[in-house]
């Protein structure tokens, strides 16, 4: 019996990416089905809903999802699609690999794991202006929450995570010499979290701007990172930078009932339509999802047929410095992954 997987092509790039993504996953032999849903842009155009309860329903029966990027649509009214996937899922660990492919770069050893907390933390949209005198926006107010459960579980998952894929150590970073009580809670709970794995993984803590900084200069000393909410979409980003680029980052969004797959970039509407887009991140995405899915072997013959095709320069996309289309760049892969 095949697995069924809710495929979300996405907007923009998204169908066409999702496409190579979808041949490559034929190619490695993986038995899946797939139960294609709209969502952003295409949802409106199709439903008037950028999430269409049709979509919604797939991911609670299959549990497991690909999506393409989704444009969220401007205007009052509409939902953040993301965050609401998040939400209804309750994805809490969102997990970001970025290593190095291409060495002789700055930088030859980076392979790093953010693991992000994905639903509490300064993001859960609690705000409001407060009005004084004729001024009602005179200041605004974002609550920050942090939970006991919530950083348990996130950094329980940052060292489970390691323990499953070989690795070494786990960073927590935090800012608790200023936000004493919440983010105090997160590095005690975490420490405390640690103190189970002790001799098994090694743990170390990082204040988030000392964070920021090591990154720049050393980052081949990190390896698992656990932190909250804003400090791993900011720091995310700096480590996807470290690494070469949106083309090569996939993205997990994971919780105890479902986890969605993706590239960690948009629509890319600049490049949309043009067969030049690269695949590589979502391509990886899938590879997460196949070791997600017991997969590994699968999920590591497709990195490993990416990441030579990469060093060999061959059929490469304009964002890794070739010259080929989406298709070119495909079949290239696809051929190396059936070997
Ligand atoms: P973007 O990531 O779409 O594009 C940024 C730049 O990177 C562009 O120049 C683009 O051409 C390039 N790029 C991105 N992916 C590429 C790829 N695979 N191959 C080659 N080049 C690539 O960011 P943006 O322009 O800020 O956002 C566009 C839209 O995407 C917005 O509507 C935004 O809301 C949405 N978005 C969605 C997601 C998601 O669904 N997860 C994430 C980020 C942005």
């Amino acid at each position: 019996m095949p697995t069924t997987v809710t495929l979300i092509p996405g907007d923009g790039i998204g169908p066409s990416i999702a496409d190579a993504t979808v041949r490559v996953l034929e190619a490695v032999g993986a038995d899946l089905a797939f139960d294609v849903q709209l969502a952003g842009q295409a949802g409106v155009t199709r439903y008037h809903d950028p999430i269409p309860d049709a979509t919604l329903d797939s991911i609670r029966k299959t549990r497991i999802a690909l999506k393409g990027p989704l444009e969220t649509p401007v205007g009052e009214g509409f939902r953040s699609i993301n965050v609401a996937l998040r939400k209804a899922f309750d994805l809490y660990a969102n997990v970001r690999p970025a290593h190095v492919i291409l060495r002789g770069g700055r930088f030859d050893k980076v392979d790093i794991v953010l693991v992000r907390e994905n639903t509490e933390g300064l993001y859960i949209g609690v705000e409001h202006y407060i009005k004084i005198g004729n001024d009602p926006k005179a200041a605004a107010e974002s609550i920050l929450v942090i939970t006991r459960q919530g950083s348990e579980r996130i950094v329980r998952y940052a060292f489970e995570y390691a323990l499953a894929h070989g690795r070494q150590k786990v960073t927590l970073v935090h800012k608790a010499n200023i936000l004493k009580f919440s983010q105090g809670l997160f590095l005690d709970v975490g420490r405390e979290v640690a103190r189970e794995y002790q001799g098994r993984i090694e743990f170390d803590t990082q204040i988030v701007d000392a964070m920021a900084m090591k990154l720049v200069i050393a980052p081949e000393q990190f390896d698992v990172i656990v932190t909250t909410n804003m400090f791993g979409d900011i720091l995310s980003d700096e480590i996807s930078g470290l690494v070469g680029g949106l083309g090569l980052a996939p993205g997990a969004n994971i919780g105890e009932g479902a986890a969605i797959f993706e590239a960690v970039h948009g629509t890319a509407p600049d490049i949309a339509g043009k067969n030049i887009a690269n695949p590589g991140a979502l391509i990886l995405a899938s590879a997460m999802m196949l070791d997600h899915l017991g997969e590994r072997e699968r999920g590591d013959r497709i990195r490993n047929a990416f990441e030579e095709q990469v060093r060999e320069g061959r059929a490469l996309t304009r964002d890794l410095g070739g010259t080929a289309g989406t298709d070119q760049f495909t079949d290239e892969l696809v051929a190396r992954v059936r070997g």
